[in-house]
């Protein structure tokens, strides 16, 4: 039996787990994959406030060892299903909590192209920083008009011979920043208004297929293709206790509350306005706020 029980070790999660360990609360953290969520994937985070720069796997860790030093741990389980009564039953074992928080975060969204999982990991990527070493002196195109796909072309013009930063729109949705970064940089070259259409080669990516907006289509021969075109969050695994709206994001009351008493949303998975750091430790620490005074109140 635990006091609280946290689905998920990124960013929000491991916040919620610090400053529940802090306050001397029993917590069991569990993860089906690996601590940080998504930031692990940032090459530099320079918008979190007090650090000037830092890569986004050295943020996720440092805060998994302020976790592990006040005695926390992470539990390596998928969970399967959570229950109203804070029964949390994942691919091994079944845990009890008095609270739940589902920090799971969102994964990447895929393009939904026929071959895109035949060429994941033979010239397709959803992650230039985990990938792009492969790419020397190569040519690769990224996909997406956000942050991510800004800082994953900047990132691999400093690796690949050229790149080709594809954007369905006329404009880029990222900060100003970056877009002058990329603007200014000699080996990409900006494709606005184009979609990818189709992949090919043979074992490895070979070719992608571009098509603009009044359908023309063209061939352009690249090694590498890397999809930065957002995340969704998987949440239909918890529809018995949260409010999950159109586009599949928990629907949360006073910021970090369900529908189900106890049970939390914190970080990417919920609705919110914005899906930065900043706002997935902010969640992580309310929750965790607003848990410490539930209990102080039930043991009265
Ligand atoms: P994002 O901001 O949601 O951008 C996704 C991009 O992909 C958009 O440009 C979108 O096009 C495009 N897109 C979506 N579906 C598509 C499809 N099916 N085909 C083609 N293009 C598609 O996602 P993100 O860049 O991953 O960023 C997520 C959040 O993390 C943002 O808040 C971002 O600021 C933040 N972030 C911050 C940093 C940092 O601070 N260092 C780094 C990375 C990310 P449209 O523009 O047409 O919708």
């Amino acid at each position: 039996m635990e006091d609280v029980i946290i689905v998920g070790a990124g960013p929000a999660g491991l916040t919620c787990a610090l400053y529940l360990l802090r306050a001397n609360k029993k917590v069991r953290i569990l993860e089906a994959k690996n601590y940080g969520g998504q930031i692990v994937n940032a090459s530099k985070v320079e918008n979190y406030p007090g650090i000037v720069r830092i890569s986004g796997y050295d943020f996720a860790t440092n805060l998994y060892q302020q976790v592990l030093n006040l005695g926390g741990k992470i539990t390596y389980e998928t969970v399967v299903k959570v229950l109203g009564d804070k029964t949390v039953i994942t691919n091994n074992n079944t845990y009890h909590g008095d609270f739940v928080v589902l920090a799971t975060g969102a994964c990447n969204r895929k393009l939904g192209l026929p071959l895109e999982s035949k060429f994941l990991g033979k010239g397709l990527s959803y992650c230039a920083t985990c990938d792009g070493n492969f790419y020397q002196n190569k040519v690769v195109a990224v996909i997406g008009g956000g942050n991510t796909a800004l800082e994953d072309a900047l990132y691999l013009s400093l690796i690949a011979r050229k790149v080709y930063l594809i954007h369905r729109r006329d404009s880029f949705r990222g900060e100003e920043k970056y877009i002058k970064e990329v603007e200014a940089q000699d080996n990409i070259e900006i494709i606005y208004n184009a979609n990818v259409v189709a992949l090919a080669g043979e074992e490895q990516l070979e070719q992608i297929t571009i098509q603009d907006n009044l359908g023309k289509q063209k061939e352009l021969e690249v090694q590498g293709l890397f999809i930065a075109i957002g995340q969704v969050p998987q949440n239909e695994v918890f529809n018995n206790i949260v409010d999950i709206n159109e586009y599949g994001y928990i629907i949360t009351h006073d910021e970090v509350y369900t529908k189900t008493e106890g049970i939390y949303a914190v970080g990417d998975n919920r609705v919110k306005s914005l899906r930065q750091l900043t706002t997935a430790v902010s969640d992580g620490s309310i929750a965790a706020t607003e848990i410490i005074k539930n209990m102080a109140k039930k043991s009265k």
